[in-house]
């Protein structure tokens, strides 16, 4: 009789447990405790540690469905395994920004990294006044070295080329593409309007200019490979304090455009930022213009230095390589904040206002920003003006 190859499992707690022994994380007669943490949408994150010592990991396990749906909605357990290399891929080039990966088990779509809860959930801490203030200047380098170090800019296009076939990752690309490009501009059963907001919603979903220009961003996520994407960096993918930042949960990691990642940071910070009583405004918009800021000074430093195109020194090509930047960001920031207010996946902290006349004119403020950034993208010059944009509407 031949041993069957290991196939795939749910963890529970006490089997998360046993993984951790056996690979050696604690030692063999240590007392461990392990609790299931996972708040997202997709996946299972099990806490296990060892009281006596004060130490803990993080065993992240995807499940071959999307978990907050069920079994219905099958879904591709090599997001692990994209998941753990587009991790240990980041830490080469910043390593301070993501959380250190001990173990990967493609078979088990399990990945066993640093625990990381003395640090808080981004989103969660901004509702709760806190206001990082490094946040943005370690964004904005994590996203200029990440993404000027998979660009072509930097690399070959033999290297690219396989660096892009590592990270094809197209059923976790269709989620985006239907969920923040499509879904939210129709009539879509997957939407979740407030019924007072639906007049606004269909005025959306009637608005020709709007649609058209919506579908070209759409195209511009589909099509444009220029770097290695973390995909998801909305502000529930960052962990901080005052003093760290960790980007965590790259499983929507592909080859797209540079813009999509910045818009999303931008867009996230926005939402926290009109949620927040107007004194406690300013804080959050400093890391939309600081981390615009940050990662230009950090990409031209790189592109001075590293540049393998040949134009890379005429005169006014990287300025137009930034605008180009700036732009898809600003117009993919749109797009992040029309799916919050309209699509599936709310945000949180909007969400938990309870005045219902305060959350309505916050979620009606959004929009309307969020359909300016789309259509006007290309008139915004910096990310000043869309801060001005911001007070205006408020
Ligand atoms: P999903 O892909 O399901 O969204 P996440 O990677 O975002 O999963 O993790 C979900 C939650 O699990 C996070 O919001 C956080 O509370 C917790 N978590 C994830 N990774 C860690 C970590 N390295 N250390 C501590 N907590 C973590
Ligand atoms: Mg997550
Ligand atoms: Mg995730
Ligand atoms: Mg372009």
């Amino acid at each position: 009789m031949t041993r069957s190859e290991p196939s795939y499992e749910a963890l529970t707690e006490t089997t998360a447990i046993a993984l951790a022994k056996t690979l050696e994380l604690f030692s063999a007669d240590a007392d461990l405790i392990c609790h299931e943490i996972g708040d997202g949408n997709l996946n299972m994150v099990f806490r296990i540690t060892e009281p006596a010592a004060k130490r803990g990991i993080i065993i992240k396990q995807a499940l071959p469905y999307v978990r907050v749906i069920g079994e219905g909605w099958p879904l591709t357990l090599n997001r692990a395994v994209i998941e753990s290399e587009a991790l240990r891929h980041f830490a080469k080039h910043v390593p301070q920004y993501v959380p250190e990966i001990y173990y990967t088990d493609p078979t088990y779509a399990i990945t066993v990294m640093e625990d990381l809860s003395h640090l808080t959930i981004v989103r969660t801490g901004l509702a709760s006044g806190s206001t990082y203030p490094l946040l943005s200047t370690h964004i904005g380098e994590f996203l200029a070295k990440t993404l000027f170090a998979t660009s072509d800019f930097a690399m070959g296009p033999q290297e690219k080329r396989e660096l892009a076939l590592q990270f094809h990752n197209p059923e976790l690309c269709k989620i985006t593409e239907n969920f923040v490009f499509t879904y939210p501009l129709f009539d879509h059963e997957t939407n979740d309007v407030e019924p007072i907001l639906r007049p606004i919603a269909e005025q959306i979903w009637g608005d020709q200019s709007l649609l058209l220009e919506a579908a070209k961003l759409k195209q511009t996520f589909i099509t444009h490979a220029e770097a290695l994407l973390h995909g998801d960096l909305h502000t529930g993918s960052i962990f901080a304090s005052d003093e760290e930042t960790k980007v965590i949960d790259p499983e929507f990691a592909f080859y797209g455009p540079i813009g999509f990642d910045i818009g999303l940071f931008i867009a996230n910070t926005l939402l926290s930022a009109l949620a927040r009583e107007e004194d406690g405004r300013d804080a959050l918009l400093f890391h939309i213009t600081n981390v615009w800021d940050v990662f230009v000074d950090t990409f031209s430093t790189l592109w001075q230095q590293n540049n393998v195109e040949d134009f890379a020194s005429i005169e006014g090509y990287l300025e137009y390589q930034l605008q180009h930047i700036f732009e898809d960001a600003v117009g993919f920031a749109g797009s992040e904040i029309i799916r919050r207010i309209f699509g599936l996946a709310h945000a949180r902290d909007i969400e938990a206002i309870i005045e219902d006349a305060h959350r309505l004119t916050v979620k009606r403020n959004a929009a309307a920003l969020g359909r300016d950034f789309i259509v006007n993208r290309s008139l915004y010059q910096s990310p000043a003006q869309l801060v001005q944009a911001l007070q205006q509407v408020v």
